[in-house]
């Protein structure tokens, strides 16, 4: 037997219908935010991940699934949506026609990493993106916007942690005093930490290894090094969380593994989700824009992993309730081409009803088992008495009260509320 790849899921139809409410909410939200869909290939060059998210980061270095296609051309299948996003607005020239811009996408994206659960090889992720704005207000807007989402699937235990990377000046500051004291600890930290503290020292405080957890505990705090505009930005940011009651967690430590972030860094944690407990996050990323060659433009953003949100929402939801019983099932002795069962058909169908008839030629009684089994709300029975007097019979399954309605009143007749 073929399998799948190792790493991807098969959403089967009893959870899609968790997925469609999920689904049903991100995108009502984003409406209500104001924000409009933006849909990019699955599929990029693959400088585009590698000149934004950084060379040396997990995803760029071990994670990307890239191959020469036929031309030669590198091709990387999509790490994440921020910056294919950013992409395709300066390529459609998005930014001149409106200087503010509010997107949300919503899709496939793909890591090699080691598959456990709540980790896949091929996941979904949701993300907004508020692009033309360095006002606080647009970082407020967006984790805003997340924890609506958080709430409107019916998520009320997460943790928002924030922290601010600062601007450019601040980091580099904050740069230098971190390597200061990482030098002093090099050799004891993980083979990992001591590649990144080459390229990207940051990016230590984010490592899971304990002993970097210990020694990064008493490294200097970002926040001692942030200058005065990082200061108001961040305090703009918090004041506004506050105002709207948005609790949230300072996490000094928070860096995010992406390069690009500055400023306003945040992460959505769930304790429900056991080691991998992130939710989703986001930051601000006023450089993204320059580093694709285009004019500067500042913006802010976040994702979700929705198979971390369908793994708490497993628990919280009962499926069943999703579920759209069938309104009608079809009790059938007449021929499958007959003109009047078919004519039926169509008119019902046409009511927008959910219809479902037997394909296998079964007996009347083995189609009455099935109307039972699938829980549909009525049974219409259907013989040759009802095709000579224009009528058909219809069972109520919940009680078995049964009716005769001629065809022209089942147009007024309402299958919905029983
Ligand atoms: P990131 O783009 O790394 O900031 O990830 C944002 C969110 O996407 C994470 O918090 C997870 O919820 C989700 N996510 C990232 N990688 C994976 C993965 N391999 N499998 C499932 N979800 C993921």
């Amino acid at each position: 037997m073929i399998q799948s790849v190792r790493g991807t899921k098969d959403i089967l139809p009893e959870d899609i219908h968790l997925w469609n409410f999920v689904e049903g909410v991100l995108k009502e939200k984003s409406k209500r935010y104001g924000y409009s869909e933006l849909r990019t290939p699955v599929f990029e060059k693959t400088e585009v991940f590698v000149r934004s998210i950084g060379e040396e980061t997990d995803i760029v270095n071990k994670e990307m699934y890239s191959f020469p296609d036929r031309s030669n051309e590198s091709i990387t299948l999509r790490p994440e949506g921020t910056a294919p996003l950013v992409r395709a607005v300066i390529q459609n020239s998005l930014i001149q026609q409106s200087n503010l811009l509010r997107l949300w996408y919503y899709g496939p994206f793909f890591r090699y990493e080691r598959p456990q659960k709540g980790r896949q090889r091929q996941f979904h992720q949701y993300g907004a993106e508020c692009i033309g704005s360095d006002y606080p207000e647009s970082d407020a807007e967006i984790i805003s916007l997340a924890c609506d989402i958080l709430k409107g699937v019916g998520i009320k235990n997460f943790n928002v942690l924030i922290n601010s990377l600062g601007n450019n000046l601040s980091r580099e500051k904050y740069r230098k005093e971190l390597i200061a004291y990482l030098s002093k600890h090099l050799l004891e930290l993980s083979e990992d930490s001591q590649r990144r503290f080459e390229k990207n020292p940051l990016r230590v405080l984010d490592s899971k290894d304990e002993k970097d957890i210990m020694i990064t505990k008493s490294a200097p705090s970002i926040l001692d090094y942030l200058d005065k505009e990082s200061i108001e930005h961040f305090e703009g940011v918090k004041n506004i969380l506050s105002k709207i009651k948005i609790d949230f967690i300072i996490h000094p430590k928070l860096v995010r593994g992406l390069d690009y972030y500055n400023h306003t860094v945040f992460e959505f944690q769930s304790s429900e989700l056991g080691a991998q407990d992130s939710i989703g996050g986001g930051g601000r990323y006023n450089q993204l824009f320059a580093e694709f060659g285009a004019k500067q433009t500042p913006a802010v953003g976040f994702a979700f992993g929705i198979e971390r949100l369908i793994i708490i929402l497993d628990k919280l939801i009962e499926k069943d309730k999703l579920i759209q019983k069938p309104d009608v099932f079809i009790v059938s002795s007449l021929t499958p081409d007959d003109d009047y069962y078919l004519a039926l058909l169509k008119k019902l169908r046409n009511m927008d009803l959910i219809v479902i008839t037997d394909l296998n030629r079964r007996s009347f009684k083995a189609q009455m088992k099935e109307s039972n089994r699938i829980e549909a709300k009525y049974a219409i029975l259907l013989g040759e008495d009802e095709k000579k007097t224009n009528s058909i019979s219809l069972k109520r399954l919940e009680d078995g009260f049964q009716q005769i309605l001629s065809v022209d009143s089942i147009g007024s007749f309402n299958f919905v509320n029983k």
